[in-house]
C-alpha cells in the first residue's frame, strides 16, 4: 500500500493497481476515500467521496446531479437536492454492505458525473438539456443514477434510457403520488405529469410497470382509472401494513419479470417523519426501513438505471431527507453490484 500516491491524491487507485496486478487483473477501480484513512467529514464533495468521472478511465455507473425544480407545484427547492444529498452521503460507510455481502465499489467503478446544466426559466429547454446530457453520459457509462431535482426530470431521463436500451423498459415508480396527470394550469411538463408524457411516447412497458407507495386524496374520482389505462399496477401504501414486505416484493418481481428495470424513486414515498424535506409531503407513508427492505428484495432483477428525486433541503431537518436519499442510492449501487455477478 505504500506506493506514495497519497502524496498526490487521497484516492487509493495506485495501491489497488499494485495489489490487483499481482493477484487478479480483473478490476482496478478507484474507490471512495476510505473513512478509516480520511475522516468522513473531510475530502471531496462528490457523492460518497467517489472520484469524479474525469478521473477514471472506465466507468460502470455514474451518479449524476440534475438540479432542476421549475416543474414543482407546491414547495420549491429540489434544485438544491444534488448538493445536499452529496453532503449527506459523507455519512455512508462505503467499504462493505453486509445485507448484500458486497464491496460494491471494488466490483464496479462508480464515479460522480457532476451536475447537468438545466435552464431554470425554460422548462422545454431544460427537458432537452436533460435528455441530451443523459444520452451523452450513457454513451460512456453502462448505467446512471440521477439525483433530482423534481420529478419532471424522469421524463427526459426515460427518453435517454429508451435510446440506450433500445425501447421501452419496466418502470417501477416509488411515490406517494401517481404523477400521471395530464397538465397543470395548461403546462404539460411538470413534476405531476412525467409518466403521462412518457406513456405518450411509449417509454415504459404497459405490462411490467408499477407504482409503489401511492396514498392520499386525488384530484378526481377518475384518477386511478385513468392511471390504470396508462399501463400501471399499484402497490398502495396501506398494503405495506396489510400484506407485508415479502408479498409486496413478490408482486413487484412478478410484474417486472426479466425486463430491463428503471427505478424512479420520489423521496415523498417515505412518510414526512422520515423525509420532511420534500415538495409535496403526504402523511401515512412508508418508513425508511421499509423502502430499504423492498429494494433489497429486488436483488437479481435486470436493473438498468435509476433516479432519486424531490429532495428539497430547505424543508429538511438534520439532513434526515438527504441522508435517506443518499442511503437509497447506495442501496441501488449494491443492487448493481449484485447484478454484475
Ligand atoms: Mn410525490
Ligand atoms: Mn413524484
Amino acid at each position: 500500500l505504500l506506493c506514495g500516491c497519497l502524496d498526490h491524491s487521497p484516492y487509493n487507485h495506485c495501491s489497488i493497481k499494485i495489489i490487483l496486478g499481482t493477484m487478479n487483473k480483473k478490476k482496478d477501480t478507484i474507490q471512495p476515500l476510505d473513512g478509516t484513512k480520511v475522516p468522513r467529514f473531510a475530502g471531496p464533495s462528490t457523492f460518497a467521496r467517489l472520484p469524479e468521472i474525469r478521473d477514471v478511465e472506465i466507468c460502470d455507473i455514474a451518479v449524476l446531479g440534475i438540479p432542476f425544480d421549475a416543474g414543482t407545484s407546491f414547495r420549491p427547492g429540489a434544485r438544491f437536492g444534488p448538493q445536499s444529498v452529496r453532503q449527506a452521503s459523507r455519512h455512508l460507510r462505503t467499504n462493505y454492505h453486509p445485507n448484500y455481502d458486497e464491496e460494491p465499489f471494488k466490483v464496479l467503478q462508480v464515479a460522480d458525473a457532476g451536475d447537468l446544466v438545466c435552464n431554470p426559466f425554460k422548462i422545454d429547454e431544460a427537458i432537452k438539456q436533460i435528455e441530451q446530457g443523459a444520452t451523452k453520459l450513457l454513451n460512456k457509462v453502462d448505467n446512471i443514477i440521477s439525483i433530482g431535482g423534481d420529478h419532471t426530470i424522469a421524463f427526459p431521463l426515460l427518453r435517454a434510457i429508451n435510446k440506450k436500451f433500445n425501447g421501452p423498459v419496466a418502470l417501477v415508480h416509488f411515490d406517494a403520488h401517481l404523477d400521471t396527470w395530464d397538465t397543470y394550469f395548461g403546462a404539460p411538463y411538470t413534476h405531476g405529469t412525467p409518466f403521462r408524457r412518457a406513456r405518450e411516447e411509449n417509454l415504459f412497458l404497459n405490462d411490467a410497470s408499477m407504482h409503489v407507495g401511492i396514498r392520499g386524496p386525488l384530484y378526481s374520482r377518475d384518477d386511478l382509472k385513468n392511471d390504470e389505462d396508462l399501463g400501471f399496477k399499484i402497490v398502495h401504501c396501506d398494503e405495506f401494513q396489510s400484506q407485508g414486505i415479502d408479498k409486496i416484493i413478490k408482486r413487484i418481481r412478478d410484474r417486472v419479470g426479466s425486463n430491463p428495470l428503471y427505478l424512479s424513486i420520489d423521496i415523498d414515498v417515505l412518510d414526512p417523519a422520515f423525509a420532511p424535506g420534500t415538495g409535496t409531503p403526504e402523511i401515512a407513508g412508508i418508513t425508511s426501513r421499509e423502502i430499504l427492505n423492498v429494494l433489497r428484495g429486488l436483488s437479481g432483477l435486470n436493473l438498468i438505471s435509476a433516479d432519486v428525486v424531490e429532495v428539497s433541503p430547505v424543508y429538511d431537518h438534520a439532513e434526515i431527507t438527504s441522508l435517506a436519499a443518499a442511503t437509497i442510492i447506495y442501496e441501488i449501487i449494491n443492487l448493481f453490484a449484485k447484478k454484475s455477478r
